[in-house]
């Protein structure tokens, strides 16, 4: 059936436009333009639907436990935080699992993100055993999405040592086993898509990301790695392989079009080159990133050299694309002592640039799967915000309860048709 939604407002990258429909059929936008006949959507405006392109969903269960020292480890970071995190990892099942997820990704969808790529490392029973169904977890974290109604890019994620042995797979033989029998699973599944990760340069040899990169160039996969989030993971990949995490991607065919590199904190300028050149995407995670003390994403050089740019909430310490999107500008400005530094050429506001990386695309055109957001134009956040400011207000001034309404494939999933 077609419909055709009448927002007060429509926002994109290319700016805010009034007597706009936004016709959808089949889960996709088949229209964008001036219209008057359809459901009005009074006092709101009308945004592409975020996309998180990095998330641990079962994380979001040490919100707010993590934030006090154990008087064991006094001086606390990213090390002592893992150790947390891992014990929470060790306790969970399929059941607890799917719990976490669809809390996680209703948040989500109360924030404004409409689809999410799911980063999944916790694979089998707490002693490294399989389960009866080896992908049993995978599939609880895509039941968790489905029944929210979100968007879900799963990504099993290989994982050869250290971490905690339900994380590992004996070889890469039997992980990309798994991930054949998982994507066959998901072909019927509207909402899931299934792409493949390496957890990081220290959780897999060279020999593995090889086999890993060549499986996913060979079926056009999306392909993620963590890499270059904390020095000391740097200095590890220089003394085991004497270059660094990403020189490392590249010599093994891990970089391409569609790899995301997640962090990339403490990437080279000749890392950021590599990246440049391969064609290859950056994920920053501000909210996680600041709160584990990793440090401040390269964005200078990631505008500068055209780098695609995503953003994560990662660990969901906060889950809110504008506080992301915001985070990357004045972390900037921090650190350049300027103002207005994220400004791609032939614009004059960071906004646009900012919020392609968040929406993963320009804005709202016919043919994009109709994933849309509402915004609330009577917030008071908003309130005497002039129509042509409102991408810049929406970055800099707003927080993700401006957010009044999500759709994913043209269904209203927030806060539900009717409501
Ligand atoms: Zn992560």
């Amino acid at each position: 059936m077609r419909r055709t939604l009448l927002p007060d407002l429509v926002l994109d990258a290319r700016g805010v436009r009034s007597g706009v429909g936004v016709a959808i059929e089949g889960g996709r936008v088949v229209e964008v333009g001036p219209a008057t006949e359809g459901e009005r959507l009074p006092g709101r405006a009308l945004a592409p639907g975020f996309v998180n392109a990095h998330s641990h969903a079962f994380q979001r269960r040490l919100r707010g436990s993590v934030e006090r020292r154990d008087p064991e480890h006094p001086r606390d970071d990213f090390w002592s935080w893992r150790e947390r995190m891992y014990a929470l990892a060790e306790g969970l099942d399929p059941a607890s699992v799917r719990e976490a997820g669809g809390r996680c990704y209703r948040e989500m969808l109360s924030a404004g993100y409409t689809s999410v790529a799911e980063f999944h490392y916790l694979h089998h029973r707490p002693d490294g055993r399989p389960y009866a169904d080896p992908n049993a977890m995978a599939k609880a974290v895509a039941e968790a999405a489905e029944s929210a109604g979100m968007r879900l890019l799963l990504l099993p994620a290989a994982y050869a040592r250290g971490g905690i042995p339900r994380f590992r797979d004996a070889s890469v033989e039997d992980f990309l086993g798994r991930v054949e029998e998982l994507r066959s699973w998901a072909r019927e599944r509207p909402l899931v898509e299934v792409g493949i990760a390496a957890h990081s340069v220290r959780a897999v040899p060279a020999g593995w990301l090889e086999e890993i990169g060549a499986y996913a160039r060979e079926r056009g996969l999306p392909l993620h790695v963590h890499a270059c989030e904390q020095p000391r993971e740097v200095e590890e990949c220089r003394k085991e392989h004497g270059m660094r995490p990403v020189e490392l991607l590249a010599r093994t065919g891990f970089l391409g079009p569609k790899t995301v590199v997640v962090h990339a904190t403490h990437a080279g300028e000749d890392e950021l080159d590599l990246l440049a050149e391969h064609g290859s995407e950056v994920c920053a995670c501000p909210t996680t990133e600041g709160n584990l003390g990793d440090g401040f994403l390269p964005a200078e050089g990631i505008l500068r050299r055209g780098v695609g740019l995503s953003i994560g909430s990662d660990s969901h310490v906060r889950v809110d694309p504008f506080e992301e999107l915001r985070e990357i500008e004045t972390n900037a400005r921090r650190l350049a002592g300027r103002r207005n530094v994220l400004v791609a050429e032939g614009e004059l506001s960071p906004a646009p640039w900012l919020l392609r990386a968040g929406w993963g695309r320009e804005g709202i055109s016919a043919g994009d799967p109709a994933d849309l957001v509402e915004i609330d134009l009577g917030h008071p956040a908003l309130a005497d915000v002039a129509p042509e400011d409102l991408p810049s207000a929406l970055v800099f001034g707003a927080g993700s309860d401006v957010v009044c309404g999500a759709w994913v494939a043209g269904r209203r999933v927030y806060p539900g048709e009717g409501r």
